[in-house]
């Protein structure tokens, strides 16, 4: 038997994307598909997205949904389920999913309020079509609303959880707006969705759903910390009975060394082609002749992503004979910073500030090595890439960062365990010494190859997580 579950999110891959978030809401419906579980996905339909929607059918509406009509279409796009709640008054404005010319919407709290509320109605009461979910699952604080309209309103048979993919993004929103997002005034309190005077979406997820995911063991645990909890810790370690890691997978068809069309294929056992990606990408860089590891990095250029420490350690890394390729967009002294150390280094280190998932490919075919010196990271993608396509991936010692790369301490070398480096504290003490380990690594030709073998032959494919997704769901309804 075929059991249904509604995923709720913000973004999904192939028809808006800002980060990983995308990835993971893409990735499941394939995924649970072979565990038993038909998931479709209830996104906002920003401007455009409708028009994508084949054979889309209203299923479902409301006359007047935080201030106009609204109404769901079901139909197929981007190879998945999709249902769409199209609400112009929210959605259909220029921008990306949260902010437009002028910055964030001042009405974020009602449009993602609207989607919570959209898919609570679905899952308690079907759609006109009379399909009916057994589980509600809601990504992040834009639909953190939504079990809690479950728990607030009429009871439901749906049980409901709420996946974290990054605590630093709660969904804060003003106490006025209360009775307006149609939240009940029991609602506001410290132990249910009030924080610090405000009213939390994330928090009101946290507190109502029946489960809690996110998306590694590691960040799990450190979730339940005041360092990484971010002023969450308490609700979240009150649940820690009801609380999961479950690492993201990686789309194995798309990052696949021996058939991806960006690059000169390759495979472990072929690995020789690698160099003809690694000449290519120095000279798409404008570098020279680089005698020791080149090292890459595919990033938001963010404090979260240990970005400033990079400056800090690039003379001896370069001094070293190392090289380093950059892309990736984001603060602007951060992104002053990389350009100004690859205008001291030319020749050896490069960056190239934009988002081009093209050339990302190419980075990590073409690098020996991929940088993720993460302050915190829930999941994190690009060291998982890097070890598909042979680049040794050297990380922080954080979240899913740790729960993917074995560090190569002498005793993993010795067992043929390890794949790359992990190094804590998150400083640039840290980071250094983790890039003079890459370089001795590299200085020994044969442990290179075979931590790098290692890594190619790791399994980060979606069917682990995806039965641990089943599980869960199965346990919630036993
Ligand atoms: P986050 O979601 O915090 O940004 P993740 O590592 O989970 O970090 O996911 C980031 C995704 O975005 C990865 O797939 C990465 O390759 C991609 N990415 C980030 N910056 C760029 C860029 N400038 N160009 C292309 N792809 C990028």
């Amino acid at each position: 038997m075929v059991r249904q579950v509604l995923s709720v999110a913000s973004e999904c891959l192939g028809l808006v994307k800002t980060g990983g978030l995308a990835d993971v809401v893409a990735a499941l419906p394939g995924a649970l598909a072979g565990q038993g579980w038909a998931m479709r996905v209830l996104l906002p339909a920003y401007p455009g997205l409708a028009a994508r929607l084949a054979g889309a059918t209203e299923v479902w509406a409301d006359a007047n949904l935080f201030g106009g009509p609204a109404r769901v279409l079901a139909g197929r796009a981007a190879g998945l389920d999709v249902l769409l709640l199209e609400a112009p008054h929210l959605y259909d404005r220029p921008g990306g999913p949260y902010s437009g010319p002028l910055g964030d919407h001042a009405d974020n709290a009602e449009r993602f309020a609207a989607l919570g509320w959209a898919a609570a109605e679905i899952a308690r009461h079907g759609t006109a079509e009379g399909w009916r979910p057994e589980i509600l699952h809601a990504h992040d604080w834009q639909a953190g609303l939504a079990p809690a309209y479950l728990r607030y309103g009429p009871p439901a048979a749906v049980r409901s959880l709420v996946t974290i993919h990054n605590i630093a993004f709660q969904g804060i929103a003003p106490a006025r707006k209360l009775a307006d997002l149609r939240l009940p005034g029991a609602a506001f309190h410290p132990d249910a969705l009030e924080y610090w005077g405000n009213i939390s979406t994330l928090k009101a997820g946290l507190v109502t759903a029946d489960a809690i995911t996110t998306v590694s063991p590691t960040y799990a645990a450190e979730l339940m910390r005041p360092e990484y909890g971010m002023g969450l810790e308490g609700v979240i370690a009150r649940r820690a009975a009801e609380v999961h890691g479950i690492l993201n997978g990686v789309d194995t068809g798309l990052w696949n060394p021996e058939s991806d069309p960006d690059i000169h294929p390759y495979s472990a056992r072929a690995i020789s082609g690698k160099a003809r990606n690694r000449q290519e990408l120095l000279k798409e860089f404008g570098l020279g002749e680089v005698p020791g590891p080149l090292a890459v990095l595919v990033s938001r250029l963010t404090w979260q992503k240990g970005i400033d420490l990079l400056p800090e350690v690039l003379d001896d890394f370069v001094a070293g004979g190392g090289g380093l390729a950059v892309l990736g967009s984001g603060d602007a002294p951060l992104e002053a910073a990389l350009l100004a150390a690859a205008a001291r280094h030319p020749g050896r280190v490069g960056v190239r500030i934009g988002y081009d998932e093209g050339l990302s490919h190419r980075m990590f075919a073409g690098g020996d090595a991929v940088l993720v010196p993460s302050r915190f990271e829930p999941c994190g993608l690009t060291q998982m890439y890097g070890q598909r396509y042979g680049a040794i991936p050297v990380v922080a010692g954080t979240g899913g960062l740790a729960d993917t790369v074995i560090d190569a301490s002498p005793a993993a070398l010795t067992a043929g365990a390890a794949t790359g480096f992990v190094f804590r504290p998150v400083d640039v003490l840290g980071l250094a010494q983790a890039l003079r380990r890459l370089l001795a690594l590299h200085a020994d030709r044969r442990a290179w190859a075979m931590v790098r073998a290692r890594g190619m032959k790791a399994d980060f494919g979606w069917d682990r997580p995806a039965a641990a997704y089943a599980a869960l769901y199965a346990r919630l309804l036993a």
